[in-house]
This record gives structure tokens, C-alpha cells and sequence, in this order.
């Protein structure tokens, strides 16, 4: 159990933070414009909405003020400003915390028919408005799977690991290290994200290029249904007819509650290291990640940042290093600085193994004119790469907003779709005056393609409401570009409720309808999560 206290209104945990250091202000200052009105969490009030009458239900029953908000909003952008500034219109009637699948199964007989809907909740860190409590007249429950976790059971032989759906993501790596097993699956919100919430979004890792995505490593499921409960075998393949664990996984709670899930594991790696170089631009960033990917190489993790994103990692986070700055110094003397790209390339193994995957990577990248940095900036990654969700609130405090999206694209068109994208966000609020900076990096490269991940920064306004028209504008525009350029309205954050006007141009009319009929054939009168993943409606402003 973790004890330490989870923050209200912003990620992580209360006693941690990250602060942005000064070279990442003044790149704020030049590039979005000074800060606007800051928005912290030290005068967070709570809401008065006083709870519904509910069923009796069994399992642990909270109907705390401060745990009702904690569970009415996840971790976008949006519930963070509507947690500070006291907007949030709507909490649970009660937060409800089952010891195991036969409460699961007691709570959603008792909500039968009494028009009770019902949120399930991981570890709340959702990003599409998927554990949101919405206004509405029924009375609604946030499902807490936190003591449905820890290792069921684990059979060595296969490396089959059977885990409860609250357990995190540093219960899952300690509980398998006894074992001398890993998961291999770090999210960025492995701190906090649990197993279930992975299988519910089908989210993807780090190190998926070596691990694979969840849905990869998912083998079997115990899925919780009013219509039933729903054993899904665990085998290691199988052509009995389609594979109904893809129909469980991604369905964000609408088709059941995850009470148990089989993972694959592997034999924890004796080390994994990441190794850094800057190449000229980004054409050669693309084409050396592509040919990295086609060499069949045993990398666990590529990452190619787009030139704004390079200058912010070497002022800001690789700026301390000897090597960054001697590169920098390089790369200017080549008249080639300010298009420069940021490679890290990751592998696991042996020390053996380790050095070799990084000859062949130094290899075919050096035909791309790549600068080597060595494994310093890969270790800085390393340490940092679970702390920096922090900055986001750190900047909030100072006045600047910042969100990011993904999604995944066919090689021949990442160039486009990242140049598409940029310029929706870049142009969204111009007729207020205002700027958006973007940054962009690949982080998980296939075969065919390649996911693109942004992040973009603009300002806070004094009013909450404004600034979160702000940003839904620049979440329509986004949105928008993505669908033109063919590109996954999500590559790994899931649909939820603010990405669902978009899923129809990537399911089809007939994929909606099958989805939807699934959905109803699980859950006839539609208690779970209602509004996520089938509802088309625009609630990017609730
Ligand atoms: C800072 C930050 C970084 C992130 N980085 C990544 C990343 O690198 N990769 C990535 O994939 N995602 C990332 N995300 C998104 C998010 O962490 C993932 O979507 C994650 O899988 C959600 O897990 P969770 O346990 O928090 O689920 P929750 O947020 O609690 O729930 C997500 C959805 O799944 C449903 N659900 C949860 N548990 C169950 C269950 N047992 N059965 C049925 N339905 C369930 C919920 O109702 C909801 O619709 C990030 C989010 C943040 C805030």
C-alpha cells in the first residue's frame, strides 16, 4: 500500500514536485508570451452537492466530501483547472470500494433498476474525461478498484502473472522482481495507473517498442458485466474465431468491469540503457528511426524529438550536460543547430547484448550525420521520466497551461500529419491574439508507422471558463487535423469522453453500430459509463 497522500487538483502525490527550471520560463516568455494569471491549488474549496440516496451496496462505502471530488474528475488538463477553481459540477454520490469480484457482481445487482449508473475507476488517470462524473438526475457511484490488487497468482513456468485490477504500476514491477519477472509496461503514469485502466484504454508503454502494447501482453481477463460474468482464457494463441479480448480491451468500463487480468512477463533484463545523439534535422530524424525499425534490431525504446522539442530538452533538461553542450557547439560549427533532432534509442539485455544492439543503432544512425551524446542524457531521461507529469502544475501555479496529444500514423504521411497538427495549434486562438507553442517527438515507432505525441503550451486567462475554451478550441482543432490527415484520433490515451465525437471517422458507421450493440448485449441499461467511448456528444467544455 502506498501511503504517501495523492494530490487534489493536480498529479502525483503531495509531497512531490517538479518545478520548471529558469531557461524553461524564459522559453515561455519568447514563445507563448509572459505568463497570465496563475492558477494554484492553495485555495481549492470543495463543493457542496449533497449526495443522492443510493441502494444499499456492498463493499466499503465512502461518501466523503473531499473523496467524492478526489474521484469526480481524472487527470486532464480541464479536471485539474475545475478541481483548483472550485467549477466542478457534478461528484459522485458515493465512492464504493469492493474487496473482490463477487462485491463487483453484489454492487451491480443492487444498482439494477434503480437507475444508478456507474463509474469505474482505476487509478484516475484517465486524460479523455473517462473517470468524469457529468452533471445528470440519476444517482451515479465511482467504482474504487484500489483493494481489488497485488498478484494473484503467478505461474513461473509460462511467465503468466494474474494480477488484481488496482494493482499500479510500481505493485506490479515489485511484486514480479520477487519473482525475478518484469512487466516491462511504464506508461508515463505508471506511478499511478493501474492494470484494469491499462486493459480498459489500451494504453501503451515506454518500452513498448521491446515489450509490446498492453493488449500484447494481456493474455487472459475475468471481466464483471450486468449481463454477466466473462471468463476470458489465457493462451498463448488461438484462431477460435475472433479474439473477443480486443473487444474487452479498449472498452474504457462500457462493456464490463476488469476483475482480474493474466499478464505476460519476461526474465527481468540485467540492465537497460539508453543511448543519445542529435541528428541534422528531422527528415533524417524519420528516415534513421524507420531504418532502426527495419533492421530488426533488439531495441526496447526510440524517441525522436522534432526540433522545438530538442531545443527545450538541451536548454532545459540536457543543458547541464558536457556532451549536450559540446554537440551543440559541434552542430553549430556544421551550420546545422537550430533544426537539430534529440534520439534516444533504449535496449535491455546483458552488458554484452546492450553494447551491441547500441553498435548497430550508432551505425545506421551515423549514416544520418548523428552526432553522438553518449549515455548521459539516456540516464537524465531515465531518472526523470515518471517526475515530469508534475511540471504541468508547476506551470499552472506560474500562469501557463500546457496539455498534450497523441496518435499514430503510416510513415509516408508522419511528416504531414506533425506539420497538420502544429499548424491547428498554432493558428486556434490567433483571432484572440494569442500564441500556442507546440513540441512534438515520436516515442513509438512500428514497422508501418509511427505515433506522434504533442504538447502545447498557451495562457492561462483570470477566468477558468475562458481558459478552458481556449483549450478546447485547441483540442477541436487538433482533433480536426488529425482526422484529415488519416492519422488515430489516439494512439494510446483512449477515447473516453472528449476524443468520442471523433471515434465515428475511425470505426465507421457499422464498427459503431457493432460497438454499440456490444455495449447493450454487456450492459442493458446502460450503468456503466454511459457517456464514454459511444456518445458523440462535444462535452469538451463540461
Ligand atoms: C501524466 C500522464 C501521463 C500519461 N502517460 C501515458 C502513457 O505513457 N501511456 C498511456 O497509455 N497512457 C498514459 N496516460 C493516460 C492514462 O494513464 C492511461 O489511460 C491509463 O491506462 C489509465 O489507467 P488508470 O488505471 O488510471 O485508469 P482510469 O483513469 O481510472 O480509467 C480509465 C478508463 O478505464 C475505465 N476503467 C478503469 N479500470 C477499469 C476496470 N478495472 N474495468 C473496466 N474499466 C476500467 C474507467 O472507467 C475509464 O473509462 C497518461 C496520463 C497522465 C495523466
Amino acid at each position: 500500500m502506498n501511503t504517501k497522500t495523492r494530490r487534489l487538483g493536480g498529479w502525483g502525490f503531495e509531497s512531490e514536485t517538479f518545478e520548471p527550471s529558469p531557461q524553461l520560463i524564459q522559453w515561455l516568455t519568447e514563445n507563448v508570451g509572459p505568463p497570465g494569471p496563475a492558477l494554484g491549488d492553495t485555495d481549492l474549496k470543495i463543493p457542496k452537492i449533497r449526495p443522492q440516496t443510493l441502494p444499499s451496496l456492498p463493499g466499503e462505502v465512502c461518501t466523503e466530501d473531499r473523496d467524492r471530488l478526489f474521484h469526480a474528475r481524472g487527470q486532464g488538463l480541464i479536471d485539474i483547472i475545475r478541481v483548483r477553481s472550485g467549477t466542478v459540477s457534478a461528484l459522485p454520490d458515493a465512492v464504493v470500494r469492493p474487496s473482490d469480484a463477487d462485491e463487483v457482481i453484489g454492487i451491480l445487482d443492487a444498482c439494477k433498476g434503480s437507475g444508478v449508473r456507474i463509474v469505474p475507476w482505476g487509478g484516475g488517470t484517465s486524460v479523455t474525461g473517462g473517470v468524469n462524473i457529468l452533471s445528470g438526475d440519476q444517482p451515479i457511484i465511482s467504482l474504487d478498484l484500489e483493494r481489488m490488487s497485488g498478484l494473484i497468482d503467478f505461474d513461473s513456468i509460462s511467465g503468466l502473472a494474474v494480477f488484481g485490477p488496482g494493482t499500479t504500476g510500481p505493485q506490479v514491477e515489485s511484486a514480479l522482481a520477487e519473482h525475478g519477472f518484469t512487466l516491462g509496461h511504464f506508461p508515463q503514469s505508471w506511478e499511478l495507473a493501474t492494470v484494469g485502466g491499462w486493459a480498459a484504454t489500451r494504453s501503451s508503454g515506454q518500452e513498448s517498442l521491446g515489450y509490446g502494447r498492453i493488449e500484447d501482453l494481456v493474455a487472459g481477463m475475468d471481466v464483471v458485466a450486468p449481463a454477466g460474468r466473462w471468463r476470458l482464457p489465457a493462451l498463448p494463441g488461438s484462431a477460435a474465431g475472433p479474439d473477443l479480448r480486443h473487444l474487452v480491451m479498449g472498452s474504457e468500463g462500457r462493456l464490463g468491469i476488469i476483475t482480474e487480468a493474466t499478464l505476460r512477463t519476461r526474465q527481468k533484463p540485467e540492465q537497460t540503457a539508453v543511448h543519445a545523439c542529435l541528428v541534422p534535422d528531422l527528415e533524417r530524424g524519420l528516415d534513421g528511426i524507420r531504418a532502426l525499425m527495419w533492421s530488426g534490431l533488439p531495441l526496447c525504446m526510440l524517441r525522436l524529438s522534432d526540433p522545438p522539442e530538442t531545443e527545450v530538452a538541451m536548454t532545459i533538461g540536457l543543458g547541464a550536460s558536457r556532451f549536450a553542450s559540446l554537440a551543440q557547439r559541434y552542430l553549430r560549427f556544421r551550420g546545422i543547430k537550430d533544426q537539430a533532432c534529440l534520439i534516444l534509442v533504449g535496449t535491455s539485455g546483458s552488458e554484452l547484448e546492450v553494447a551491441d544492439a547500441l553498435e548497430g543503432a550508432r551505425n545506421i544512425l551515423r549514416s544520418r550525420r548523428a552526432v553522438s551524446l553518449g549515455r548521459g542524457p539516456g540516464r537524465h531521461w531515465q531518472r526523470d521520466r515518471f517526475r515530469h507529469p508534475y511540471l504541468r502544475e508547476a506551470l499552472m501555479d506560474r500562469g501557463w497551461a500546457t496539455d498534450t496529444l497523441e496518435t499514430a500514423v503510416p510513415w509516408s504521411r508522419a511528416a504531414l500529419c506533425r506539420t497538420e497538427v502544429r499548424r491547428a495549434l498554432e493558428t486556434a486562438l490567433e483571432d484572440e491574439g494569442e500564441r500556442t507553442a507546440v513540441l512534438c517527438h515520436v516515442s513509438h515507432p512500428y514497422i508501418d508507422g509511427t505515433s506522434l505525441y504533442f504538447t502545447f503550451f498557451f495562457r492561462n486567462t483570470s477566468d477558468p471558463e475562458a481558459t478552458i475554451k481556449r483549450w478546447a478550441r485547441l483540442k477541436r482543432a487538433a482533433s480536426d487535423a488529425l482526422v484529415r490527415s488519416e492519422a488515430t484520433i489516439t494512439h494510446h490515451h483512449g477515447v473516453g469522453v472528449w476524443h468520442a465525437p471523433w471515434l465515428r471517422n475511425e470505426a465507421g458507421e457499422l464498427g459503431m453500430k457493432i460497438l454499440g450493440d456490444a455495449a447493450l448485449r454487456m450492459d442493458p441499461e446502460r450503468m456503466l459509463n454511459p457517456h464514454v467511448l459511444l456518445d458523440p456528444t462535444d462535452r469538451l467544455m463540461e
